[in-house]
């Protein structure tokens, strides 16, 4: 997404931006016509501007556990500080851990692409592992029985120790 730098220069009104997951080049987060809306507001900072506000959208994506679909709804921060030619390099890393988002700021008539900042304000709102709920149930290893409808009749009996390897191997990836 290239929002041209005038548009950016009007600082009075917040920017907005509505378009769809796979404006961002993402293509494996559900379907990558997912709608997604960003706001921001700008603000004049050290000889440059400064934008910041929220990328929010509803994804449906898929149980790393049980496969079934997983409504998640985003609402990440979006923190960018535009400097002009030459403060980028000089504002560094040395700023902090949450100035990542540097961008130059393009010459006038330029427009400035913000698909990085976005991109990462969406990533940061995932979280480790995407369950459908807490205590997702999983699929049986053996016969594939979504274990959150029920259980199948490949659960091990106390004492079975037939069953031990497999249970081992269900802690392990359950940890993984
Ligand atoms: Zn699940
Ligand atoms: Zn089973």
């Amino acid at each position: 997404m290239r929002i041209p730098r005038g548009q950016i220069e009007q600082l009075d009104e917040p920017l907005l931006w509505q378009g769809r997951i796979r404006d961002l080049g993402i293509n494996d987060l559900g379907d990558p016509e997912t709608p997604l809306s960003a706001e921001l507001d700008a603000s004049p900072e050290q000889g440059g501007i400064r934008l910041r506000g929220s990328l929010r959208g509803n994804l449906t994506l898929i149980c790393d556990r049980c496969l079934g679909p997983l409504e998640l709804a985003v609402d990440g921060a979006v923190n960018v500080l535009l400097l002009p030619e030459g403060a980028v390099d000089e504002a560094g890393p040395e700023t902090g851990p949450r100035e990542t988002g540097l961008i130059e700021l393009p010459p006038h008539g330029g427009s400035i692409d913000l698909m990085a900042p976005l991109r990462e304000a969406l990533y940061l709102e995932l979280p480790q592992r995407l369950l459908c709920r807490r205590d997702c149930k999983g699929l049986c290893p053996v016969c594939g029985q979504n274990w959150n409808a029920g259980d199948c009749d490949c659960v091990a009996e106390p004492g079975d120790d037939r069953w031990a390897p497999l249970q081992k191997l269900k802690k392990k990836l359950e940890q993984a």
